[in-house]
């Protein structure tokens, strides 16, 4: 998942964003889970999704049911990343059976308990939409507009529980003229999609309306580019466009050796942010204007977002498993799945001679390491940790910011470095991608020792303390030390932080989050170092107000605070357990690292190649390599 997080000073907004999106509602899963076993009886589901013109507020789902018990329970899937609970905005629910109506008693907010007769039932809901907000739409929630919407996904089809192996097929009733373009299934009838299972059925948005559509084989599968377009779009260069897409999914294939999918659908939308991966499709948002002026952004997403096809979609951490309703576990292993999802987007997009930020490896390198160590928790707060608060609730890390995607990334950097050192170039963490693919992709997901030893494995070497002191434990890496394994060295200061007009930035690390639970405003301190943690204030304190003024939602907070400048003075009121209290924050600015990697004097022959091979892009393997590599 990406919700553009890759501007290093934008890190601390992007974390609310993920924040918010993950918010549980407080009654969620107080029950103990529904354990149904079906055996020799397994249900048959299928589904009508009908969009009405007439009313784009909501759509309808039939949920037509055979097979089943006369007690059973359907429920919506919570995705591990974002739960967006749209169980929120079900209406109209009612049950038929060819006998009269069943009974429906809802037994928590995503799940529904349905008795009918005979082994038949179609369920009826409706999906109303929440009204547009004033902020742009996550580029995965659905939508409707009059010239198109995205629908589908955890947000439309509900499951019955205990059958998730179920395949199903859906039907839809579209307004006239609009194209259709998913990773369901198709069939004859242009109309009709399938899905082997619940999981799939539910990780396959369905993109809808008048689209601009281009198709390009890669190894001879087929994929598809599907654009939506606002009213007022600008237009934009597909010819650019569509074969960069083409060229970085190239690159991924000769990374695995191979395509993993039947066929595979680009779903972008103008007027989204954000962007989503799903099992063989993803959703971008991408405006038009951007895309006609620079396609670094969107390309970056992309390449992000499709390299977790194999790293997250099917390399999947050990606490990844089947859908359910039930909030699904926080993962130890996003600094992998993320991190190296990272690492994998930009040298994809290099190898693929496609433009990216940063003009060299090592001006990337330099970018990333002052990033690691400009927010403090990068380096005293575990990648393994990091991983667990990415998409946990907020506040998780105490007074400390650290990104799970960035630590990753550097992790990969350095064990990249170490492979190339200890196989004399031979290797790279190319190969460990790929055995991770051979032996994680299936049911069994990894852990963290996993990725160690399969390292081990293709290295030969021992890796065990990188892991205990970089990976579980919260040491800060030893950039200098692996930098020199190719004849770098690593060179750090401290500056006063100034933008661009070359003006002390004045010190926000703080952010804010409303408690879904009693709406209170709460602040999250960034660093314990800042202005705000210096006077005493800790994250979870609930937010009374500034400067006498009542802050009562995050907007009520950020209009406050942006406006701050160095020197200002905020009196700053907190509620700390029963215990209310105020205290002066002065806004000072704050010191930032200043990176840069250069050679080391004495270069040995060994360093200098191995030095070539990294800055050109790595090892680059042929299909005729690639037998030999494994
Ligand atoms: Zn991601």
């Amino acid at each position: 998942m990406s919700v553009m997080c890759k501007k290093s000073y934008a890190v601390i907004a992007c974390t609310m964003l993920v924040f918010t999106a993950s918010a549980q509602h407080p009654f969620r899963n107080s029950m103990d889970a529904v354990e149904i076993r079906y055996d020799h009886q397994q249900p048959v589901i299928n589904y009508i999704l009908k969009v009405d013109s007439g009313d784009l507020a909501s759509f309808s789902v039939e949920m037509q049911l055979r097979n089943i018990p006369d007690t059973f329970h359907i429920a919506m899937v919570a995705h591990p990343e974002y739960d967006d609970r749209y169980w929120r905005f079900v209406e109209d629910m009612h049950v038929e059976t060819k006998n009269g109506n069943g009974s429906i008693v809802r037994e928590d907010s995503a799940l529904w308990r349905i008795s009918v007769q005979k082994n038949e039932a179609v369920v009826y809901y409706h999906i109303h939409l929440p009204p547009p907000q004033q902020e742009q739409r996550a580029a995965w929630r659905p939508f409707l507009s009059s010239t198109g919407g995205l629908i589908g996904g955890p947000h439309s089809f509900m499951y019955v529980v205990g059958a998730t192996l179920a395949p199903s097929y859906v039907i839809l009733k579209l307004p006239k003229g609009w194209e259709t373009v998913t990773g369901l299934e198709h069939t004859s009838d242009p109309n009709t999609f399938f899905a082997p299972s619940v999981a799939v059925l539910v990780d396959a948005p369905i993109l809808a309306g008048k689209l601009k559509i281009w198709n390009f084989k890669a190894d001879g599968v087929p994929h598809t580019i599907a654009y939506w377009p606002l009213p007022n779009a600008v237009s934009f260069d597909s010819s650019e466009f569509v074969p960069s897409v083409q060229k970085l999914v190239q690159q991924a294939s000769s990374l695995f050796g191979r395509l993993p999918y039947r066929e595979y659908f680009f779903l972008l939308q103008d007027g989204a942010y954000g962007s989503l991966e799903h099992f063989n499709s993803v959703t971008i948002g991408a405006s038009s204007a951007e895309l006609s002026r620079d396609l670094t952004g969107t390309l970056s997403e992309t390449a992000h977002e499709y390299f977790h096809t194999w790293n997250l979609m099917r390399i999947h951490p050990a606490e990844y498993g089947d859908v359910d309703y039930r909030t699904p576990k926080l993962s130890r292993g996003l600094w992998w799945s993320e991190g190296l999802t990272m690492f994998y987007a930009d040298l994809l997009l290099r190898r693929a001679h496609l433009s990216v930020e940063d003009s060299s490896r090592i001006q990337h390198l330099e970018h990333l390491i002052r990033r690691y160590f400009g927010s403090s928790g990068n380096a005293v707060i575990s990648p393994e940790k990091a991983s667990l608060a990415a998409y946990g609730p907020p506040g998780m890390l105490g007074d400390y910011f650290a990104s799970t995607h960035l630590q990753g990334e550097l992790l990969g950097t350095m064990l990249d470095l170490i492979i190339r050192d200890k196989t004399n170039g031979k290797y790279s963490i190319d190969n460990v991608m790929r055995k991770m693919m051979e032996r994680y992709s299936g049911e069994k997901g990894f852990i963290s020792s996993d990725v160690e030893h399969t390292i081990e494995d293709v290295c030969g070497c021992n890796v065990h303390y990188f892991f205990e002191n970089y990976v579980k434990g919260n040491k800060a890496i030893d950039f200098d030390k692996y930098l020199r394994l190719i004849g770098f060295h690593l060179n750090m200061s401290w500056k006063d932080f100034l933008n661009a007009d070359d003006k002390p930035v004045p010190d926000l690390r703080v952010y804010a989050w409303q408690d879904p639970k009693d709406k209170t405003v709460k602040l999250g301190i960034a660093d314990p170092s800042s202005c705000w943690g210096k006077v005493g204030l800790h994250t979870g304190d609930k937010i009374i107000s500034i400067n006498k003024n009542a802050i009562d939602s995050r907007e009520d907070f950020w209009q406050l605070i942006r406006k701050a400048t160095i020197g200002d003075t905020l009196l700053v009121e907190v509620q700390r357990s029963s215990d209310r209290w105020q205290t002066t924050v002065v806004v000072s600015g704050y010191k930032q690292p200043e990176v840069h990697i250069t050679e080391i004097e004495k270069v040995t022959e060994k360093q200098r190649k191995l030095r070539e091979a990294w800055i050109s892009g790595g090892m680059f393997i042929t299909k005729a390599e690639y037998s030999f590599a494994q």
